[in-house]
C-alpha cells in the first residue's frame, strides 16, 4: 500500500514538475516525500497524486500540485527562513513549507480546515508549525517580519499587511493577484522601502476573503473577528 502511493508520488515528480521547469532538488524531494493522499478526504483520494486541484470542504480546494511547487519554488527557500503561509486548507502546502524552512506560521480563516490540517500535520510529526485561525489578508504582525510570504488564495490586490510584515532584507511575497474569475501569480521582493514587483504564471484560486480580500455576500467575518487571530 505504501509503495503504491509512493510510485505515483515519484510519477507525479517526473510528468507534472520536472517537465514543467521545477527544478529545485530539495522542493522536489519534498513533494516525493509528503503523502498528499492523507490531506484530502477519503472520497478523491484515488486522484491525490493527479494533474487537479481537489475539494477539501468548506468550498475550498487543494492546489494542483504543479502550482503547490511554483508558488514555493518562486520562495527560494534555503532551510533558514520563517515562513508566513496564508490560506493553510488542507495543510499541504504547509507541510511542504515545513521540509524546506526553519518555521512555518500558517493562517487560515475557517476553524474546521485548520483544526483537520493540524490532526494530519501532527499524525505526521510535523513540529515546526504554528496554526492559527483568523483573517490572514491582515497576516500576523506579532511573529513579523517573515523572510517569505505564501498567499494561497486570490487577493483584488496587495494586501497592505503583508506587505510592511515582509523583512526588509530581500523577504519575498508570493500571491495571485487578479479578479475572483482569475489571476496572475505575483512575486514581491522586499529592500528597505522599495517592494519589486514581477508578474508570472496566470492561475485561478479561491478568494481571498477578509478585510483585505474580496468582500463576498456570504463573508460573515465581523471586524471583531478579525482583529484576533486564535491559534489551534
Ligand atoms: N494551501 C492550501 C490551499 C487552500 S485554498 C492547500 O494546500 O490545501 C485557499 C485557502 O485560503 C482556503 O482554505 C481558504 O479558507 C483560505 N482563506 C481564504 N481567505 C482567507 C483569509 N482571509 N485568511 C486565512 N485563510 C483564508
Amino acid at each position: 500500500m505504501g509503495d503504491k502511493w509512493k510510485l505515483s508520488r515519484s510519477r507525479m515528480v517526473a510528468t507534472q514538475l520536472a517537465v514543467r521547469g521545477i527544478h529545485d532538488q530539495r522542493l522536489l524531494a519534498a513533494m516525493r516525500h509528503i503523502p498528499r493522499h492523507q490531506f484530502v478526504p477519503r472520497e478523491v483520494q484515488h486522484l491525490a497524486y493527479t494533474d487537479q486541484p481537489l475539494p477539501i470542504g468548506e468550498n475550498q480546494t487543494i492546489s494542483q500540485p504543479y502550482i503547490v511547487a511554483l508558488m514555493t519554488q518562486m520562495l527560494h527557500l534555503k532551510g533558514d527562513e520563517h515562513v508566513l503561509e496564508i490560506g493553510t486548507g488542507s495543510g499541504y502546502q504547509t507541510a511542504i513549507l515545513c521540509q524546506l524552512a526553519a518555521r512555518v506560521y500558517t493562517l487560515e480563516y475557517y476553524p474546521r480546515l485548520a483544526g483537520r490540517a493540524a490532526r494530519v500535520l501532527d499524525q505526521l510529526g510535523v513540529e515546526n508549525v504554528e496554526i492559527h485561525v483568523g483573517d490572514g489578508s491582515q497576516g500576523l504582525p506579532d511573529m513579523a517580519p517573515y523572510d517569505a510570504i505564501l498567499v494561497t488564495a486570490a487577493a483584488p490586490a496587495l494586501p497592505g499587511p503583508l506587505r510592511s510584515q515582509l523583512d526588509p532584507n530581500g523577504g519575498r511575497l508570493v500571491i495571485p493577484v487578479g479578479s475572483q474569475q482569475d489571476q496572475y501569480l505575483e512575486r514581491v521582493i522586499r529592500w528597505d522601502n522599495t517592494w519589486k514587483i514581477e508578474q508570472t504564471e496566470r492561475v485561478r484560486f479561491v478568494p481571498l476573503v477578509g478585510r483585505f480580500g474580496f468582500q463576498l455576500p456570504s463573508n460573515v467575518c465581523s471586524s471583531d473577528q478579525n482583529d484576533q487571530s486564535a491559534e489551534v
